[in-house]
Order: structure tokens, then C-alpha cells, then sequence
């Protein structure tokens, strides 16, 4: 049975892991690492000492905004931002659910969109998104309200259309994304 560092560095994003030498530089140019319950070296140590379960129930992965700045500054080229996918797929995959995080309802609103329709229909996939976290709205109704001025403004400039365009070959498309389930399932 793989350890924990050989499961996170065979996935895709984790490969660089131990290159890390702890210099801190990820933490100190992370814009949310403060929101975090442990901040990019500290997970990095944590996978590398095994704390598995620590590592994959913490919602430190799911604040990750992709900004890619602990990615550009980092000596070693480890690819932080990329280790924080790594451990969102593994902690979905193990049944790891984070209380408070709405990342995962992101993901699967955006990714049934390309499977429907080939792209991003936004509009769809706001809908659903904000469906799918209907107990976070309404415990907090101005977060939804506070969007409505940006949705306008995207509506009226064209940016959001209502009806969903599909692209075409989407049976192909299909093709690929069944391709990899079985890939995937075989490994
Ligand atoms: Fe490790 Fe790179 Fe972060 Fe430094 S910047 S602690 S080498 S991941």
C-alpha cells in the first residue's frame, strides 16, 4: 500500500513535493493563507509526515484561489497551487467533506456545464451553483444580493446570455471524458 507523500506525488499537481525545502516563501505571498487552517509549507510538511487525515479533512486546498503567486516565487518549483488540486481531487475521492467550503459545488456546477454543452454556459452553471448552496444563502442573503449589480452588468454587455450555446463534436467530447472515467477506474 502507497503512503501518503507516494499517493500525493503520484497525482497529477503533487510531483514536485519533495523538492520543497520549507523556505516559508508560498505562505508569505499567499493572499488567504491567514484563512487556512494550515498555510502551504505547513500542509507540505504535514503530507511529508504522513498526517493524512489531518491533511485531506482541512479546507486549507479549498481556499486556494489559483493566483499562482506561491507557483511564480517558489525557489524550488513546486508548484504549490498545482499540489492544492492535487489534494482537492484526493480528499473528494476519499470521501473527505469540508464544512464551510463551496468550491466543490463550483467545480461540479462548472463541470457538468462542459459536459452539457461542450463550455460554460454561465448562466446555467451560476444557477446550479447557487442551487446547490441554497442553506448558505439563505442563512446569508445579501451574499446572493450582493451579486446582482455584477450578473446586470454582465447580462446587459452580452456576457451572460440566458440560452446555452453548444459547441460542436460534443459527442466527442463525451467520448474523451468517458475515455478517462475508464482510465481512471482501471488505475
Ligand atoms: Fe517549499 Fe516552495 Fe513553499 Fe518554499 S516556496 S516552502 S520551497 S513550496
Amino acid at each position: 500500500m502507497k503512503s501518503f507523500v507516494e499517493e500525493v506525488t503520484a497525482t497529477p499537481g503533487g510531483e514536485n513535493l519533495n523538492a520543497c525545502i520549507q523556505c516559508g516563501m508560498c505562505t508569505g505571498s499567499c493572499p488567504v493563507a491567514s484563512d487556512m487552517e494550515y498555510p502551504p509549507r505547513k500542509i507540505i510538511a504535514m503530507v511529508r509526515a504522513g498526517m493524512r487525515d489531518e491533511v485531506l479533512s482541512s479546507n486549507s486546498m479549498w481556499h486556494c484561489l489559483s493566483c499562482y503567486m506561491c507557483t511564480v516565487r517558489c525557489p524550488r518549483g513546486v508548484k504549490p497551487t498545482e499540489l492544492a488540486h492535487a489534494l482537492e481531487c484526493l480528499a473528494n475521492q476519499h470521501g473527505f467533506r469540508v464544512k464551510g467550503t463551496r468550491t466543490l459545488a463550483f467545480y461540479q456546477s462548472f463541470v457538468s456545464s462542459i459536459k452539457g454543452y461542450g463550455r460554460v454556459h454561465e448562466f446555467g452553471m451560476m444557477l446550479r451553483f447557487y442551487l446547490s448552496i441554497k442553506s448558505y444563502l439563505l442563512a446569508n442573503p445579501l451574499a446572493t444580493l450582493k451579486m446582482l449589480p455584477l450578473s446586470l452588468e454582465l447580462f446587459l454587455h452580452k456576457r451572460m446570455p440566458l440560452l446555452p450555446k453548444k459547441v460542436k463534436g460534443r459527442d466527442d467530447l463525451s467520448k474523451i471524458i468517458q475515455k478517462f472515467r475508464e482510465i481512471k477506474g482501471n488505475e
